[in-house]
């Protein structure tokens, strides 16, 4: 099994589609600072499943949509499409080649699509599940991240765990309707 090809359609900085061919064995990114190389990286495991908008490097999920720039108004929609090639049957699914795609909608609507077939959230983790990818598996490990994790103070520390852990989602609500 390995990652044929990624592509980036109002993800981040990439505004317009844009597919990076992945050979087998070892793949370098290179460029300048700012110039998008994490922002690959968080697509890798935005497609995969990722739900934390921090370890996607933003405050919340929408900021991974197009922003816009001074010459380009924002996109109404982030799509990343990942195709892996699956020969050896590593992933349980009838398929030589699979691809996953995930769309997020400004207005917060979202889809995911195993081979062009919308499914849940909850089918593709079960297909990345026994593969080494996606959700828990500690595949990606971001730049700075082993720095802040060290920094941080036990309230960040704690924000990290809880995260993790899916916590964080449910503390938020609590506060909420505490607010109220
Ligand atoms: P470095 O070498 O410093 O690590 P990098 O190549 O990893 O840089 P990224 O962090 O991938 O760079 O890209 C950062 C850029 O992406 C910034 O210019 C930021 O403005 C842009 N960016 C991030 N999110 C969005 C968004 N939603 N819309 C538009 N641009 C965005
Ligand atoms: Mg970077």
């Amino acid at each position: 099994m390995h990652l044929k090809t990624l592509t980036l359609r109002g993800f981040k900085s990439f505004a317009s589609a844009t597919t990076l061919s992945l050979e087998p064995g070892i793949t370098c990114v290179v460029g300048p600072n700012g110039s998008g190389k994490s922002n690959v990286v968080d697509a890798l495991a935005w497609v995969m499943g990722e739900q934390g908008a921090k370890t996607l490097r933003g405050g919340k999920m929408e900021d991974v949509i197009f922003a816009g720039t001074s010459g380009r108004p924002p996109l109404g929609r982030a799509e990343v499409s990942l195709t892996i090639d699956n020969a050896d049957g590593a992933l349980p699914i009838e398929y030589s080649e699979v691809t996953i795609t995930r769309t997020l909608f400004r207005n917060g609507g979202s889809e995911y699509q195993i081979n062009g077939a919308q499914c849940r959230l909850l089918d593709i983790q079960e297909l990345l599940s026994d593969s080494g990818l996606g959700r828990e598996m500690h595949v990606i490990v971001g730049q700075g991240r082993l720095d802040t994790v060290l920094r941080a103070t036990p309230e960040e520390r704690r924000g990290f765990i809880e995260e993790a852990a899916g916590v964080l989602k449910h503390r938020k609500r609590k506060e909420k309707a505490l607010r109220k």
